[in-house]
């Protein structure tokens, strides 16, 4: 068996307030709490409240290539994009996307040091829009995720070569010494 972690999103219930946002970027920023930048969260919430739309999504993985399916879809009278749904960080958006770094986003669920017993945009969503699941399914344990350190090198090497992020490695640790 194997344990799956998961946020439960239900957009009825979501009011647009973006306190998700704002928790996961200062959670994770750098010394923690010391500053909250949406752009860096790895939670985001699409809307348009003219049209009533808000959609919460948190970071998943990492894509190379960006899909072709540029599909609409009509749930309750309501129009979305495909993109409105997908958790991934890929070339065709900037969402999930450090803006300094340029690195991709991932939810980590407040694994994070401290690790929080509960993701805290779970926490800080008082309209009830997110619920904190876990479960376990039928299946080998599943193979660990590379963390966040190692998406972004592997990013980092897609996109200047392995030689190049070495090089760059060498000089900032000669620099340091
Ligand atoms: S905290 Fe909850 S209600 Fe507010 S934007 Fe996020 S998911 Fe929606
Ligand atoms: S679980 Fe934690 S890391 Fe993931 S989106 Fe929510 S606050 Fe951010």
């Amino acid at each position: 068996m194997k344990k799956v972690k998961t946020i439960k999103v239900d957009i009825d219930k979501c009011n647009g307030c973006r306190a998700c946002e704002m928790i996961c970027s200062a959670f994770h920023a750098t010394p923690k709490y010391s500053s909250n930048n949406p752009e860096k969260s790895k939670i985001r919430v699409l809307f348009d409240p003219i049209k009533d739309i808000y959609v919460p999504v948190y970071a998943g993985g990492y894509t190379e290539a960006e899909c072709n399916g540029w599909d609409i879809y009509t749930i309750d009278g309501k129009e979305y994009d495909e993109c409105a749904f997908c958790r991934a960080s890929c070339p065709s958006r900037d969402l999930f996307t450090d803006p300094d770094s340029g690195l991709p986003l991932q939810c980590d669920m407040c694994l994070d040091d401290p690790p929080q017993d509960e993701p805290l945009c779970v926490k800080w969503c008082h309209a009830d829009a997110l619920t904190y699941e876990e479960r376990e399914e039928e299946g080998e344990e599943a193979k660990k995720k590379p963390d966040e350190m190692e998406v972004g090198l592997q990013s980092l090497v897609k996109n200047h070569g392995a030689k190049k992020v070495m090089e760059s490695l060498a000089k900032l640790k000669q620099e340091k010494d």
